[in-house]
């Protein structure tokens, strides 16, 4: 056996390659993506290792076309959630067993696999299934699916280093153990790289999961289920299940063996699950933890120093790229009165040139919302400002869904800074101004902070780095990922840790080793070497 003491290295971030016209991973992925289109495939529930089809299917559709269908998938019942997680349980011994080493061997070649030879498998299913651009699938599906993984050997040989000193006549050692039971991954649509992360990290660790996919992502979700056994993962360490959310959820939670939840999606859910579990808590084995991401509600403070072209173009990416369906999209900006007259001229003009359209036109900067009930949502909050006295749209306000889900980035400019479209996540392309008076810039922080329930992402621009301190130090906990100069989103792993507190989760930042301590439960071993045979002390002997 090679017991050797193995460290991991900090790994690189996987660069994101450029697709530019007529490169060769932009040939690669046109044609991939004309095969997925071509080829509409079956998805299996993956149970232990083995492909599990059942009597009720549904479809998986493009956003942005949607009489196009990309796959027929299986739908679990109660019986499937329950060999699931029997399959999980089993594969526990095993898993936890073997050598950490070899764990974080197995998520380095699913990386691999990724980086490589499905580089533009993993693309273009996120570009169909989800509606991104091929600019935000690669930052996705590859490169941050990629650091997830990498990144996470490395932080797992960096938590299994840290040991206790052993002194004089003992052997103090920690041991890492995984969670007893097995893990609950829920996941949403929107991230290709969330979805496997959720499941990695507790992997990683030694841990067993059940897996529930966003059925609105579904493609991508099966074909990295695919290459994480194709990486080796045994059978039964992940299990593949997809199908209604409330019934898995229900049938989960009644298991005595849930030993944790990894959760990223709505409020709603979450409070859900956190409220099944509080109700059954007598009924676990251990209690179980609960990790869960939840949504934003993020801004962009400008300060009357910012510069107006550094507003405008981080405002418009970090509100519209991937149609705004991203936890950390900017949705609420406050912008001095002085500087409103350009950033709005500018705003306009950026609007005007963006386009809108199918993701296999690599010019449409903004694809499709993901499905029906999102476009309809989003399309009620524009109606609200609409009809407002308090709100003006000022760009965008329409949408379409007859051919795919289509909803203009909409820019709504606000007299109160309390109106609906600044507290609430929308979670589409949808950004409320709220123009203050310079003078008024302490009162303004203040309204940011006290604003909205959530505290995920935000950011200052000023060209007065005392002011932005100011403001950074005053926002503490409005945002768990705070930005100076930048857009709040496009986290990077290993660089910017992500999450937020507040009703945005329990922050236990996605891409850094906080994250993995979630998934183990320490065992202290300690062997003394000379028991004590007296039971007196000295003094007493004396
Ligand atoms: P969602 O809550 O609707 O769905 C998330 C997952 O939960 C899906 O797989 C869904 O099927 C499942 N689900 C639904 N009801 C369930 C139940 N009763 N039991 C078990 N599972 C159930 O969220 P979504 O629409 O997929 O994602 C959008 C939300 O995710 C937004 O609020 C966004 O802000 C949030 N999000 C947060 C982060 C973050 O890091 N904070 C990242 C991405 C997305």
């Amino acid at each position: 056996m090679n017991n050797a003491i193995y460290n991991f290295l900090l790994p690189s971030n996987e660069p994101v390659l450029e697709y530019k016209k007529g490169s060769n991973e932009r040939i690669l992925l046109e044609k991939e993506l004309q095969r997925q289109l071509r080829n509409p495939i079956e998805i299996p529930l993956i149970i232990g290792g083995k492909e599990v089809r059942t009597q009720q299917t549904g479809l998986v559709k493009m956003p942005h076309r949607h009489t196009q269908v990309l796959a027929t998938y299986y739908k679990a019942s109660e019986k499937e959630v329950k060999m699931g997680i029997k399959a999980a349980l089993d594969a526990h011994r095993i898993w936890s067993d073997l050598s950490w080493t070899i764990r974080a061997a197995i998520l380095l070649k699913a990386a691999e696999l990724i980086s490589g030879k499905y580089r533009e498998l993993m693309n273009a299913a996120t570009m169909l299934g989800q509606s991104k651009n091929i600019y935000q699938a690669e930052i996705d599906a590859v490169c941050e699916t990629i650091d997830f993984l990498k990144f996470n050997a490395f932080f797992a040989s960096r938590i299994y280093e840290m040991q206790p000193s052993s002194t004089f006549n003992q052997l103090n050692k920690m041991e890492f153990r995984p969670l007893e039971g097995f893990v609950f991954t829920v996941s949403p649509f929107n991230f290709t790289s969330i979805a496997s992360n959720l499941n990695m990290a507790p992997v990683m660790m030694g841990n067993t999961t059940v897996w529930k996919p966003a059925s609105t992502s579904l493609l991508s979700n099966y074909y990295l289920m695919k290459i994480f056994q194709e990486a080796g993962l045994p059978d039964g360490v992940i299990n593949f299940i997809p199908g209604s959310g409330s019934m898995i959820g229900k049938t989960v939670l009644e298991s005595p063996d849930l030993a944790g939840i990894h959760f990223t999606g709505s409020n709603e859910t979450f409070n859900h699950l956190w409220n099944q579990v509080s109700l059954q808590l007598p009924h676990y084995k251990s209690y179980p933890r609960l990790i869960g991401e939840t949504g934003g509600k993020n801004f962009m403070i400008v300060h009357p120093s910012a510069s107006v072209q550094e507003v405008a173009v981080n405002a418009y990416r970090g509100a519209f790229e991937f149609q705004g369906q991203k936890c950390s999209a900017v949705s609420r900006m406050y912008v001095p009165v002085s500087l409103w007259p350009d950033i709005k001229t500018e705003l306009i003009k950026i609007s005007s040139d963006a386009k809108m359209g199918d993701v296999l036109d690599p010019l449409n900067f903004i694809n499709a919302v993901i499905d029906e009930g999102s476009f309809d949502n989003i399309m009620d909050y524009l109606r609200y400002a609409e009809a407002s006295k308090m709100a003006e749209i000022i760009v965008g306000g329409h949408g379409d869904k007859q051919v795919g889900y289509f909803v203009e980035p909409t820019i709504i400019v606000t007299t109160d800074p309390k109106f609906k479209t600044m507290e609430e996540e929308i979670f589409g392309p949808v950004l409320t101004v709220f123009v203050y008076q310079d003078e008024k810039l302490d009162e303004t922080i203040e309204l940011c902070n006290a604003t909205s329930p959530y505290g995920l992402t935000g950011a200052v621009f000023s060209r007065d780095r005392v002011v932005a301190a100011s403001m950074c130090e005053r926002l503490r906990y409005a945002a768990g990922n705070f930005y100076i100069n930048d857009k709040p989103t496009g986290a990077i792993v290993g660089l910017q840790p992500f999450g937020g507190s507040r009703a945005s989760g329990t922050n236990d930042k996605a891409g850094g080793e906080f994250n993995l301590f979630r998934w183990i439960s320490p065992r202290t071993i300690k062997e003394t070497f000379q028991p004590a045979t007296e039971y007196r002390y000295n003094y007493m002997m004396e």
